[in-house]
């Protein structure tokens, strides 16, 4: 398989190429040149099959030629094996016809686990074939540098730097990500805020020349292609579950950078029948007011009780926006460029048509999603987390038809999130499984530095291996 950029200009590069590449050269993401397609026979095929198994048949076709099968299987298995339950992604039911998908069962405890676990063996299988060695480098408000560092703590030709932005990730995220001990792994607290930390990334992304010639940095972030294709597994896997390909199925999807909704759409043109895919957005709602209004506009950041779906612009979109206009490059690099300069971005009117048949959106501000907490511990006994919460009214809100299995996609375990839970009525803060149990006691390690881009660069020469 090979892979192209969405904007038209860069080299097409093989599978491995675009995982290590991060960002095309002329600033578009890769996306896969064909997509694979599987009938309803072949589909009906899998029922029955393990989540390991079910993986192994969806991802394949994306690696061929590359990755031979059993070092596939080997990857798959290795990654899974880190989670909790031994259905991996389990289901269970809220309300008729209304089932929550619980992608919170890894080892950091959200759904970026599904995604960073496999990244994270993918780059040490082919960092190791190559004798090569990378940097990764990424900046986090919270759930992504745990996963990434839990999924790349093992990896021998990795040096993982991860910045958060200091006194501003709630205690259970930043000691999620400081007690990992390993000497390959680097907690650096900005004393700055989050934006701080993602433009120092971007930069150093732009200009490499802080590293030694034989290293390059290399994204953890959702542009790698190989978080996206790993994250298609979960949708056919509940939908198989749930009677598809024989029944259709709808799934209501949490969003902010428009990875894992991305996911969903590629599940459904690739034969999974998906009659509806909600995009459930916080207060940072561009991309509802973008598929309701065609406003795709910037405006302030929103601080909410979900903060990981608090982003302005995102980054992910562009690959949807790549397929609207039926994969036109120039097209992409035009508007992409216009966007830069002004903030805006409005759809043509077929683009905008193919966006609505495909998406509906709702938008959930704090009060809302608070209120839906309460109703469902009420009803079911069952503790959404805040992320969950804004998918599970979205679906309420605007589901196509009663008749149909509703998946709301389950991305954090609500004890990562307590501020929330606590202001939805619930007594005390929810408990960390029994693996975090000692969370709080456990040592940590890293280090404060100042928003100085030229004193990070010389933190991570100085200490990568
Ligand atoms: C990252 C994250 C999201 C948003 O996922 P995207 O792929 O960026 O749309 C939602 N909920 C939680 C808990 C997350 O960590």
């Amino acid at each position: 398989m090979k892979y192209i950029s969405t904007r038209g200009q860069a080299p097409t590069l093989s599978f491995e190429d675009a995982i290590l590449a991060g960002l095309a050269s002329d600033g578009g993401l890769y996306v896969p040149e064909t997509l694979p397609q599987f009938s309803a026979e072949e589909i009906a095929s899998w029922a029955g099959l393990s989540y390991q198994e079910l993986a192994f048949k969806i991802m394949s076709p994306f690696v061929a030629g590359e990755v031979p099968d059993e070092d596939l299987r080997e990857l798959i298995e290795n990654t899974y094996s880190t989670f909790r339950h031994d259905a991996i992604a389990p289901l269970v039911q809220t309300a008729h016809n209304e089932f929550i998908l619980e992608l919170f069962q890894g080892p950091t405890l959200a759904f970026k686990d599904f995604a960073l676990q496999f990244l994270g063996n993918l780059l040490d299988y082919v960092l190791k074939k190559r004798d090569q060695r990378v940097v990764i480098m990424g900046a986090t408000s919270g759930d992504t540098g745990s996963a990434a560092i839990e999924g790349c703590r093992h990896s021998d030709n990795v040096d993982i730097f991860i910045l958060h932005p200091h006194n501003r990730v709630s205690e259970v995220q930043r000691r999620q990500m400081t007690t990992v001990l390993e000497k390959n792994v680097f907690n650096i607290a900005i004393e700055g805020n989050f934006d701080d930390c993602q433009n120092m990334v971007k930069n150093s992304f732009g200009d490499q020349s802080f590293l030694p010639e034989d290293r390059q940095l290399v994204a953890v972030n959702s542009i790698n292609w190989a978080r996206i294709m790993a994250q298609i597994v979960y949708y056919f896997y509940a939908g198989l579950a749930l009677g598809a390909p024989h029944r259709p199925v709808a799934f209501s999807v949490p969003t902010g950078n428009f990875g894992d909704i991305f996911a969903g759409y590629l599940a459904k043109r690739m034969g999974l029948p998906i009659d509806q895919l909600v995009v459930a957005t916080n207060a940072n709602d561009i991309l509802h007011r973008c598929i309701s209004n065609n406003d795709h506009s910037l405006h302030e950041l929103v601080h909410s009780l979900s903060p990981s779906m608090d982003i302005m612009v995102s980054s992910n979109f562009e690959r949807m926006l790549f397929d609207l206009y039926d994969r036109d490059g120039d097209a992409i690099k035009e508007l992409m460029a216009n966007f830069k300069e002004t903030g805006k971005l409005a759809l043509s009117e077929p683009a905008l048509a193919k966006a609505r048949e495909l998406f509906t959106s709702c938008r959930l501000d704090d009060d809302a999603m608070i209120q839906v907490i309460a109703d469902v511990w009420e009803n079911t006994e069952y503790l959404l987390d805040p992320h969950t919460a804004i998918g599970v009214e979205a679906a309420r809100k605007t589901r196509h038809r009663q008749d149909i299995p509703m998946v709301c996609l389950a991305t954090a375990h609500p004890a990562k999130f307590p501020e929330a839970v606590r202001k939805a009525g619930y007594p005390q803060d929810p408990a960390l499984p029994h693996h975090m149990a000692d969370l709080f006691e456990r040592e940590e390690r890293y280090s404060v530095q100042p928003n100085d881009l030229s004193t990070v660069h010389q933190f991570i020469a100085d200490n990568m291996r």
